[in-house]
């Protein structure tokens, strides 16, 4: 997909204005600090400690300690306007990198490879530059960072403690860069954007036995097994073809040797969807089938299901905002992917629940200096020029947005 999108080599930077191409330089030497500091979710107190000094050397009004470990900055325009908040994520995950860059991470068995690093310094980047331009826009802009994207979620305690309140929040933007699109490109789509994600874990309770005598035993492997066929036609005969959904079967742990009959087996999986009227009806479907087959074989089961994420859904007119902006900084009619939906799932899910908003994707991958691996991978890298464009595409944003 990427090959088919103009090459990096033709990234126009001219849209960029000169005073962030001035923070280049800056953006990247950030991002490669918290990139050697990575720390998992409701732990980012280096980084968290990093960017409350930036705050406070530029005279930034903020607050620390929101939901453990979260930042909210508070950047007042020229006089009364709305209430613009600026979502950035922080957290790192639990991969031992495999990069040989002078940046590599130096703390053993974590990783920022979801890329929010770098999303920690587009948002400081965009602090600064507001800082700098109070003269620019009417109202506030509430930049918020928050922690455990990854898991188990930062955004929904962050709401709680009120970070959209007093302030009263009216619109929520964010952006994740993106390496399934190509650097100089920017994704933006309005509705459901990112999934919903349901997970599920599984005990099949039968009776063990010896493996020639299986008349006297209930095999926990030959129904798990079915149980994972089953669980396949929900996708296929449940769900309007229109719709989108997938059922995953990750895990499955059973038996001891080769001749003995498992006593029990267990699995685990996820859900994913973007129709909001899909929330219950994929987690009873999973509950029907796994009971029906239970039932059929005489085994019993131990389920739980719990959401994680609602679907990352846009409103109509903040991904129209976001869209004309996104015109304005890259040019190419290629430039602008719609069709960018992904069944990820993100907890911005939950601030989009709250308020009007758009999360967006700015591609960062470059195929000729080999950072297009996938998020995630331990050799997951980008082309550091999309921090400048992500700066850009916040501050146009907030001029768009602050000026009534
Ligand atoms: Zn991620
Ligand atoms: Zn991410």
């Amino acid at each position: 997909m990427v090959s088919t999108f103009p090459l990096p080599n033709s990234v126009n930077l001219s849209q960029i204005r000169p005073d962030i191409r001035n923070l280049q330089s800056e953006l990247v030497n950030w991002r490669r600090q918290l990139h050697q500091h990575p720390e998992l979710g409701f732990q980012e107190h280096h980084t968290a400690e990093f960017i409350a000094r930036k705050l406070q050397a530029w005279g930034i009004e903020h607050q620390t300690g929101i939901a453990k470990t979260g930042i909210v900055a508070t950047i007042d325009g020229k006089g009364s306007g709305p209430v613009l908040a600026i979502r950035a994520d922080m957290d790192a995950l639990p991969i031992q990198e495999e990069n040989e860059v002078s940046y590599r991470s130096r703390r053993d068995g974590i990783m920022h490879a979801c890329g929010h690093d770098g999303h920690t310094a587009i948002a400081l980047g965009t602090a600064c530059y507001l800082s700098q331009h109070r003269q620019d826009f009417q109202g506030t802009v509430k930049i918020i960072f928050q922690p455990a994207e990854e898991g188990p979620g930062g955004a929904k305690p962050m709401i709680e403690a009120g970070v959209l309140k007093n302030p009263d929040v009216e619109a929520i933007i964010g952006l994740h860069l993106w390496n399934t699109l190509p650097l100089g490109t920017l994704g933006v789509r309005s509705g459901a954007l990112m999934a919903a994600v349901e997970c599920f874990r599984c005990q099949i309770i039968g009776r063990g036995g010896h493996g020639a005598m299986p008349h006297q035993t209930i095999d926990s492997v030959l129904v798990s097994s079915q149980i994972v066929n089953a669980l396949q036609a929900i996708v296929a005969r449940n769900i309007n073809p229109l719709d989108s959904a997938v059922v995953t079967v990750g895990e499955l742990h059973a038996g001891t040797a080769l001749n003995v009959i498992a006593d029990t087996a267990r699995m685990s999986g996820t859900v994913r969807y973007f129709n909001p009227e899909l929330e219950n009806a994929i987690g009873q479907r999973v509950e029907q089938i796994i009971a029906g087959v239970c039932q059929s074989y005489g085994a019993t089961y131990d389920l739980e299901y719990w959401q994680l994420y609602p679907a990352t859904v846009n409103d109509v007119a903040m991904a129209e905002l976001v869209r004309s902006v996104a015109s304005t900084v890259v040019e190419t009619p290629l430039g602008i992917v719609p069709e960018c939906q992904t069944m990820g799932g993100e907890d911005m899910s939950f601030f989009l629940q709250e308020v009007p908003g758009c999360y967006f994707f700015v591609g960062s991958a470059n195929a000729e200096k080999g950072l297009d691996y996938p998020h995630h991978h331990p050799r997951f890298d980008f082309d550091e020029t999309a921090l400048g464009m992500g700066v850009e595409m916040f501050i146009r944003c907030v001029e768009k947005f602050c000026q009534r």
